[in-house]
């Protein structure tokens, strides 16, 4: 008897290394395999084209007890343009393949498509093809995004250095506390349907986790800031899991502080409710969708008046350590927590 290895003994991470492992690299096109936000394939003198793919499984994924079919439509293209946009790309095109099992109506599935269709008005893409199959339970929704972009601009997560500034735009941990509440009002609701769930005190946490936005309009402004910066991703598994992603590509450490996160005051409110730390929210909670990016030191000045950009801390020259300054004084290492598929 041989004896098997169950996945769990290799997590998500180890999976696909172990996976893509060997696979034979025979054009010399293509730029960036697997490992950042969207390969990078070059398709002629000085132009290149990112691809990006995901996949929603209902139950796994999305939870249509209270996610709007019209919202979950706009989130799975939000989500993959948004690998386009961490690459500085402009996302032009997707694909989507859906399997739906009977349970879905025509009707529900417009309105999938509704969302898909204002998505797509949004960023400026067009939707290219897709596939269409049964499933024998649930819903499975795959979108793969396009973009473009001149090869120079292209910014991978590997480019960070010692001392360079660590910037986030927007705020962080609302998708996550928007997540919180939707649980919460779920299960008051299956114990008693007449309760009426009072979501008006969320509605900014909740519109954070149900209809996320791609930072589509970053490659626009850091032309017009002159600022380019060394490393960027998307923060779609929390502060903490990119920290490590962009310090172990670009061979560096980190050191940020707790007090400088962008938290919206009703992400703190909520925190507060469930009795946990807004930062553990910022670190951990993911979907954000915003990006996180670095810029050398010297361009301080000129993202310091933009107010949606906060600077959060700066890299450091040790690799193994990834740290958090608590308000404290207390410096912490960071863990790297994603969201553990296995
Ligand atoms: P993201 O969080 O940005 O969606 P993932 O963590 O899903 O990225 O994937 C990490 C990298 O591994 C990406 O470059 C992705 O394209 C690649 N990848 C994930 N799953 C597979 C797979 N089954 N086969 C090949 N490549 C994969
Ligand atoms: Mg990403």
């Amino acid at each position: 008897m041989s004896s098997l290895t169950p996945v769990s003994s290799l997590g998500e991470f180890g999976l696909i290394e172990r996976l893509t492992r060997n696979f034979p690299e025979q054009n010399p096109d293509v730029l960036r395999r697997i490992g950042d936000d969207a390969a990078v394939v070059r398709t002629s003198e000085g132009e290149v084209q990112v691809f990006s793919t995901d996949l929603l499984l209902e139950g796994v994924h999305f939870d249509l007890a209270y996610v709007p079919l019209r919202h979950l439509g706009y989130k799975a293209v939000s989500v993959n343009v948004s690998d386009i946009a961490a690459m500085n790309a402009r996302a032009y095109g997707i694909t989507v393949s859906i399997a739906v099992s009977s349970r879905f109506s025509i009707e529900a599935l417009d309105e999938l498509y509704k969302g898909i269709r204002q998505a797509c008005k949004n960023y400026g893409v067009e939707l290219l093809g897709g596939d269409t199959s049964s499933s024998r339970q649930g819903m499975v929704i795959s979108v793969t995004a396009f973009g473009k972009a001149a090869e120079s601009d292209i910014i991978y997560r590997s480019g960070a250095r010692e001392k360079d500034l660590i910037c986030v735009t927007g705020d962080v941990g609302a998708a996550y506390a928007g997540l919180l509440v939707l649980d919460r009002e779920k299960a008051v609701y299956l114990k008693n349907a007449n309760v009426q769930p009072d979501l008006d005190t969320y509605d900014y946490v909740m519109a954070r986790q149900l209809k996320p936005e791609a930072r589509v309009d970053m490659a626009v402004r850091f032309a017009e800031m002159g600022i380019r910066p060394t490393a960027m991703m998307d923060v779609s598994d929390g502060i903490a899991s990119e920290l490590h992603h962009l310090c172990r590509q670009s061979g560096t450490g980190a050191t940020i502080y707790a007090a400088k996160l962008p938290i919206d005051p009703q992400t703190v409110s909520v925190a507060e409710e469930f009795s946990i730390s807004p930062v553990t929210f910022a670190l951990n909670g993911g979907e954000d969708y915003e990006l996180i990016f670095t810029i050398p030191l010297s361009d301080f000045e000129k993202i310091q008046t933009q107010t949606d950009i906060t600077v959060i801390g700066h890299m450091t020259a040790d690799p193994k350590l990834i740290q958090i300054v608590m308000d404290s004084g207390e410096v912490l290492d960071i863990q790297a927590q994603g969201f553990r598929h296995f």
